[in-house]
């Protein structure tokens, strides 16, 4: 298990520290677990002059999984776009073909009051949001500004999916389905389009809807982007794993995961075709926290349970994480981001501390 650690700036190095005081448990426990660093983003050009150094990527190609902090900070803002640290995570997604994001919503009953709906529609919250992330109108081309014959100035972009591009991310749907249907049986998948209006999206149903026949215990649903967006905040509960395209899982993965309330819990997984995966928190580098020990990493940590289980498929380990998680949660332990008023707060390192106390008991 050759994992690639890549801090960044901000409070990456603080929370990625946690993670790794949690992977130190299971080396301990014999796991084969070989780590090692190398900068990204600001860090990176700090380093290189290059917020994605060409070390940085081949030690992420050569490695089974990487684990992301995050990048970013104000003293490079003032740098060419092409240097910036956020162009180093699109590099390095980019570098090692990622196509499927995953980015679950759970709602920890401990923190149902941190969302803004009530309870009673958020408890027991369990959806995995699958976002298609290499093709879409994102990177479709022709785009641009063009002036039109009447002198009027246009913008445009172009829709696309090719076949193989909506099949491999549909296999990977259909299987994250089984995975948490586990032994106990069917699995349901929800594929969001907009076909009543959109060609790309009459292909992507037709496609998505023939890859089921590969996988008849799993339970396939289409619904239109605009109704899942509602039903979203109306009934979450209804979803398991929703499967959807780039620009519409954008949208929708950020309204999930507000669901839970809480930034600083969600974790992030982006896959290959050989689920070697980057792992990452779904937050940023918050420079105004930075090194003031007040940062939560749970969702590094969270995010490395996900590299367990997609990755290594360790599902013991995943969730004997998940399982720390949420006894650390049940003792009231809180980081200030998931602190009710009145509630004690514990430090980045003392909520890391309690992690890898909780796997031990
Ligand atoms: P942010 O996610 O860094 O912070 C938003 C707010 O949430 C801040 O108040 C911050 O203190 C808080 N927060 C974030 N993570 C937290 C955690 N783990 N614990 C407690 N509080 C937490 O977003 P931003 O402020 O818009 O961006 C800051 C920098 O991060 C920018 O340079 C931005 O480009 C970058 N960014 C990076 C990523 C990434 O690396 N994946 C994602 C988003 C933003």
């Amino acid at each position: 298990m050759k994992i690639a650690i890549l801090p960044g700036d901000g409070i990456g190095p603080e929370i990625i520290a946690q993670a790794v005081k949690v992977l130190k448990v299971f080396q301990g426990e014999g796991q084969p677990l070989e780590l090692e660093y190398a900068p990204i983003g600001g860090a990176g050009y700090d380093a290189s002059g290059d917020p994605l150094p060409e070390d940085t990527l081949r030690l992420a190609q050569q490695s089974d999984a990487v684990l992301l902090g995050a990048v970013g900070g104000y003293q490079y803002d003032s740098l060419p776009r092409s240097l910036r640290p956020e162009q180093g995570l699109l590099r390095i997604r980019k570098g090692l073909n990622l196509f499927a994001n995953l980015r679950p919503a759970l709602l920890y009953p401990e923190l149902a009051s941190a969302s803004t709906l009530r309870p009673e529609v958020v408890s027991g919250l369990d959806i995995m949001i699958l976002r298609e992330l290499t093709g879409d109108i994102y990177f479709g081309q022709p785009r641009g500004i063009r002036i039109l014959d009447s002198g009027e100035r246009q913008g445009f972009d172009t829709m696309t999916y090719t076949e193989s591009e909506i099949r491999r991310v549909a296999h990977v749907g259909f299987q994250i389905a089984l995975k948490r249907a586990g032994a106990s049986g069917t699995g349901k998948l929800c594929s969001v389009d907009k076909a009543n209006v959109l060609d790309t999206s009459m292909f992507w149903r037709e496609v998505v809807t023939e890859v089921a026949k590969e996988y008849p215990s799993v339970e396939l649903s289409h619904m239109y982007v605009d109704n899942a967006a509602m039903q979203l905040v109306r009934a979450p509960r209804q979803f398991d794993v929703i499967l959807t395209g780039n620009i519409f899982g954008d949208i929708l993965s950020d309204e999930a995961s507000m669901l839970t309330g809480s930034i600083g819990m969600l974790p992030s997984a982006s896959l290959d075709a050989s689920n070697k995966g980057l792992y990452e928190p779904c937050h940023g580098s918050a420079p105004d926290i930075a090194g003031k020990d007040l940062a939560n990493p749970l969702a590094t940590i969270l995010s490395l349970a996900m590299m367990m289980r997609y990755t290594f498929s360790c599902e013991d380990i995943a969730q004997r994480i998940e399982t720390a998680v949420r006894k650390t949660l049940q003792l009231g332990l809180r980081t200030a981001d998931i602190a009710e008023p009145g509630m004690d707060r514990i430090g980045t390192n003392a909520m890391g501390d309690a992690v890898v106390a909780a796997i031990a008991n």
